[in-house]
């Protein structure tokens, strides 16, 4: 739990109630820095914790908000909405956009996917058995990819400076240019 957070809602008290996350939100993130999971094996298991994190806090894990989560692995864990919409109706046959807003919508509510802003681009977060919205994403300015940088010591104390202030940050996000991007333009 962020320390701040009662402190926080305490004093802005009847402004707005805390969002859901800041209920189910959990220590800062326990473990080795993870990353995106590739394989089948890796996402099952990315898939299976999500699940059991969503029917911990008691929403519902539907076969549709699985697919979406799955979707968004097997693109290596980031990308646009249409995309996303493109992939689920290359799968499900004829499938309305809303329908796979809300089920993006709903990831990212419960903190297992993270939403790039300025990008209107969709994370899958990396730790989808401890959900949290503080989260540090690096969005390359040239190709558009966007990864979550795994280093609470970092995020959560500039989340919690922030929000101390009286801003309420959601995430952070780092504009540059990725591995790949800083490569090619490099001479030699
Ligand atoms: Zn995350
Ligand atoms: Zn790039």
């Amino acid at each position: 739990m962020i320390a701040c957070c009662d402190r926080l809602s305490a004093s802005h008290a009847g402004i707005r109630p805390a969002p859901i996350i800041d209920r189910i939100m959990v220590d800062p993130i326990p473990g080795p820095p993870r990353s995106t999971p590739s394989t089948k094996a890796a996402i099952g298991r990315h898939l299976e914790a999500a699940r059991r994190r969503c029917e911990g806090v008691g929403v519902q894990w539907t076969p549709l908000r699985a697919e979406m989560l799955r979707l968004l692995l097997q693109r290596g864990g980031s990308a646009k909405a249409y995309e996303l919409l493109a992939d689920m109706q290359a799968k499900l046959g004829k499938t309305a956009p809303m329908t796979v807003y809300r089920a993006l919508d709903f990831l990212v509510a419960h903190g297992l996917v993270h939403r790039v802003a300025s990008g209107s681009t969709f994370v899958a977060c990396h730790h989808p058995d401890a959900p949290h919205d503080d989260a540090m994403i690096l969005v390359c300015d040239l190709c558009g990819s966007a990864v979550e940088c795994d280093d609470a010591a970092l995020s959560a104390p500039l989340v919690r400076t922030l929000r101390k202030a009286g801003f309420d940050a959601r995430n952070v996000e780092i504009r540059g240019r990725c591995e790949h991007c800083r490569d090619e333009a490099s001479p030699g």
